[in-house]
């Protein structure tokens, strides 16, 4: 299968044997901002290296789904380094018969880097769910609805959400279907972490601010708007895209102070490796997690709310100057 992907993604636009075996294309919301990429682990290297781009795809490919392929699938999953012979996404969609599903290109929606505002020199990229708005906790209370209650006995979803009449753990199916209502419901159950709104009006006088989210991108349009609703108007990109990789985009225009910001492990990683003179900053706002949390890559930060995370990032961006 990894052969097939490879193969589409140098067809281009029009795909050929891909664009038959999914069937009928489903049109986004806003197809203008979305930004289509081919999914192969030797592309994502490609991707990794600045200027290292792969040829946009036309919009009319995209094929979006409400599996939430996103940060929470992989807190879902525990953030596990599945790396290595017959243990990555293509395995694991060998074994379980999911292959055409995971053949689809991966998406992004929001501005095209090159469009962003430019004002200053530094930029600041946060991750959203966890560090700009609560997700555990909404998510939690949307356990409760549905009789179920997470027992954080380790960093993941799976196994550690439990039917409160019975005790049997949720299937990560069930889990995917309640994290899809949650986004789709994120208007109403998300509100911001404390202490966010005000954090960031104040740092956006000293550098400029995008949210870097691993949401599934076809939510960007209910996202954007709880954001603005809530004074969080700064632009933002929702990707499936690794987050090293966009990063490594951004510096090639911020080439001053950058700081990244995220609650995931593997994402801090991740930046480290494809933008590794960014600075990184663990920020994950419930706590019920964090006696489980997995090593932060050497020389990253942590703050456990957005008070510490200020002082932080004021003194990493005093020191720039
Ligand atoms: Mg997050």
């Amino acid at each position: 299968m990894v052969a097939d992907r490879r193969a589409s993604a140098c067809n281009g636009p029009g795909g050929g044997r891909d664009a038959r075996r999914h069937g009928p294309l489903v049109p986004c919301r806003r197809p203008e901002t979305l930004r289509p990429v081919p999914c192969s682990d030797r592309h994502r290297d490609r991707r990794d290296s600045p200027g290292g781009r792969l040829p946009r795809l036309p919009a009319r490919r995209l094929r979006l789904h409400s599996r939430p392929r996103a940060d929470a699938h992989r807190l879902r999953r525990g953030c596990r380094d599945r790396s290595g012979p017959g243990r990555g996404r293509a395995a694991g969609a060998r074994r379980s018969g999911r292959a055409d599903r995971m053949s689809r290109p991966l998406v992004t929606a929001g501005p095209a880097i090159a469009s962003l505002e430019q004002r200053s020199d530094s930029l600041l990229i946060l991750d959203i769910d966890e560090v700009v708005l609560e997700f555990i906790a909404p998510f939690g209370a949307l356990l409760e609805e549905h009789g179920a209650r997470l027992h954080p006995e380790s960093f993941k979803l799976t196994g550690n959400v439990r039917s409160i009449s019975t005790g049997t753990a949720l299937t990560g199916h069930e889990l995917d279907q309640l994290t899809v209502r949650l986004y789709e419901e994120q208007e109403t159950r998300q509100r911001p972490v404390a202490g966010v709104s005000d954090t960031l009006r104040q740092l956006a006088r000293r550098t400029d601010i995008l949210f870097l989210t691993a949401m599934t991108p076809s939510y960007y349009d209910v996202r954007r708007a709880l954001l603005d609703r809530e004074g969080l108007a700064y632009p933002m990109i929702a990707t499936e895209r690794s987050k090293g990789a966009v990063v490594a985009e951004l510096r090639q225009r911020w080439r001053g102070t950058s700081i990244f910001v995220d609650d995931l492990p593997p994402n801090l990683a991740s930046v480290r490796k494809s933008a590794p003179d960014t600075h990184l900053l663990h920020l994950m706002a419930n706590d019920v997690f964090r006696q489980h949390l997995p090593a932060l890559p050497t020389g990253a930060r942590a703050a456990t709310n957005w008070q510490e995370a200020s002082g932080i990032i004021d003194e990493i961006l005093g020191a720039a100057v």
